[in-house]
């Protein structure tokens, strides 16, 4: 089994001009899962040269441009490129209206899609098939939002945190993953604007991660962070500061 994290966005609506909104594509095998579909972000999932007929589902975190206005644009292209399966789209159900006002700037470029809305309880099933399996936990942001906890079966768990502040739920649920994702918006030192806004500081994501003991915490949403490496170690955790268009290994089993 082969897991790839594939960061096709980065940023949020207020970033440098290298790093599109956020959307992340987790491969498992040949099955692509998106998670938010930032705007912009369409460009570089064909840079990533991913195979779009494999996507399986997408997942929204919350209402913000910066997380959902390239849907319309994956819906065009797969419809042009003969996609044929179901698309699954798993959104918080308090942005039922807009998910559905996002769909019809697609007119007559119709595909089957499968709409399931959530209504945001802590650890509500979102997702199950062959591969993974996905639940949904609330964040604390400015407008309401989820986090997405991912079990690639039997093999490691994953947990984005979409957009937000520290909270009891994150910490909570950090400690059961291998793998934290975790909104990075602001530097160290900047917590009160941080948190103001629904968002972290690079420091908020390592104290939780330390605290959460996770394997791996990959720093995302990143607004203008200065001077920081690639990838570094504190204790035991691997961090990573991904651009666009880096991929992850999480696993490569032959
Ligand atoms: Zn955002
Ligand atoms: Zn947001």
């Amino acid at each position: 089994m082969s897991v790839h994290l594939y960061f096709l966005g980065t940023g949020g609506w207020v970033a440098p001009a290298s790093r599109t909104c956020m959307s992340i594509a987790l491969k498992v095998d040949e099955n692509i899962y998106l998670f938010d579909v930032g705007e912009g972000s369409f460009k570089n999932f064909q840079k990533s040269k991913l195979n779009p007929l494999n996507i399986k589902a997408v997942f929204i975190t919350h209402i913000h441009g910066d997380h959902i206005l390239s849907l319309p644009t994956y819906i065009a292209n797969l419809a042009v490129f003969g996609y044929s399966k179901v698309l699954k789209i798993i959104s918080p159900e308090w942005i039922k209206e807009t998910i559905r006002s996002l769909l019809k700037l697609t007119t007559n470029l119709k595909i089957k899609i499968d709409l399931k809305y959530l209504s945001g309880y802590n650890g509500e099933l979102a997702y199950d098939d062959e591969k993974i399996k996905v639940w949904s936990y609330r964040a604390k942001h400015v407008s309401e939002a989820l986090m997405y906890k991912v079990s690639v079966k039997n093999k490691l768990t994953i947990l984005y945190t979409g957009d937000t502040s520290p909270n009891s739920v994150l910490e909570t649920e950090a400690g059961k993953v291998d793998v934290l994702i975790h909104d990075a918006s602001f530097m160290q030192g900047f917590e009160k604007l941080a948190h103001n806004t629904g968002h972290s500081t690079i420091s908020d994501a390592i104290k939780l991660a330390l605290k959460a003991k996770v394997r791996k915490l990959i720093l995302t949403h990143v607004g203008f962070i200065l001077n920081l490496p690639k990838t570094f170690k504190i204790d035991n955790i691997s961090v990573y500061v991904p651009k666009d268009l880096d991929v992850i290994t999480l696993m490569d089993e032959k």
